[in-house]
């Protein structure tokens, strides 16, 4: 959310409280309650303005991609950067600079989240991410780029809502559902998402290009009501009934 409009609102109440309208002044450096980025950001650059960046945009790194979350400006940023500007219509030069930041600050929240995604609907386990198989940090980091990537997948199929039924997963939390012991939902990047007005297929197939190196849904094992997207080291799609194809090097356990 862009302070700049809270701010340029209060200036001119105030104005008009003392009699006087003044327009808002020309141009200010935006800030955002979130994160402000101080640069521009092109290929080669380096640092954690980068992996910001990076974070914003992994929903775009093509089909069959995962974006390297590393600090590093490298082609595939810029690539994804430029997919972002052509989402959004805005000058696709895969620069990062005010109009790209402008747009990612109107899509996130002062909580860093995008707009259309909350930490809460990604964890109906428990209030403070603790108990999975990693930090309680790193799972709500993790969770967050998977809000990432679905806002980016939203966008793509229209701006529809997308059903979050759940994400993170203790272990007790995770054992009492079933789940695999090596479930991504203990790593806090899975999401179980209801078919919503998009359907299961639909969403199974369209998370091939934001991002998921997982991704099961109709015709895998205990998926049949619900399709599961996550990140892990090497990609594993299965949803058959959707013509989603196996592409693993392993058989991953049934997860629900
Ligand atoms: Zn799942």
């Amino acid at each position: 959310m862009n302070l700049r409009s809270v701010l340029s609102l209060f200036a001119i109440t105030a104005a008009i409280g003392a009699g006087v309208v003044t327009p808002a002044s020309a141009d200010p450096a935006p800030l955002d309650a979130c994160y402000t980025w101080g640069r521009t950001l092109s290929e080669g650059a380096s640092g954690d303005d980068v992996r910001q960046l990076q974070i914003r945009v992994a929903g775009y790194p093509g089909y069959g991609g995962v974006l390297a979350l590393d600090g590093q400006f490298g082609p595939g940023t810029k690539a994804a950067v430029t997919r972002f500007q052509q989402a959004y219509g805005l000058g696709a030069d895969g620069i990062a600079g005010p109009a790209t930041f402008s747009k990612i600050y109107e899509l996130q929240d002062n909580d860093c989240t995008p707009v259309n995604f909350t930490y809460d609907e990604l964890n109906n386990c428990n209030s403070d991410w603790s108990g999975g198989n990693v930090s309680a940090a790193t799972a709500r980091a993790n969770a967050l780029v998977s809000m990432w990537k679905l806002q980016a997948m939203r966008h793509a199929m229209g701006d529809r809502p997308i059903d979050v039924n759940g994400g993170f997963r203790s272990v007790s939390c995770n054992n009492a559902v079933g789940g695999a012991p090596a479930s991504r939902h203990l790593y806090g990047d899975a999401v179980d998402l209801g078919a919503g007005s998009q359907g299961f297929c639909a969403l199974a197939r369209q998370a091939r290009n934001h991002g998921f190196s997982e991704i099961l849904g109709p015709g895998y094992v205990g998926h049949d009501d619900h399709v599961h997207v996550a990140h892990r080291s090497t990609r594993f799609w299965s949803a058959p009934s959707c013509g989603v194809s196996r592409e693993g090097v392993e058989e991953l356990p049934a997860d629900r």
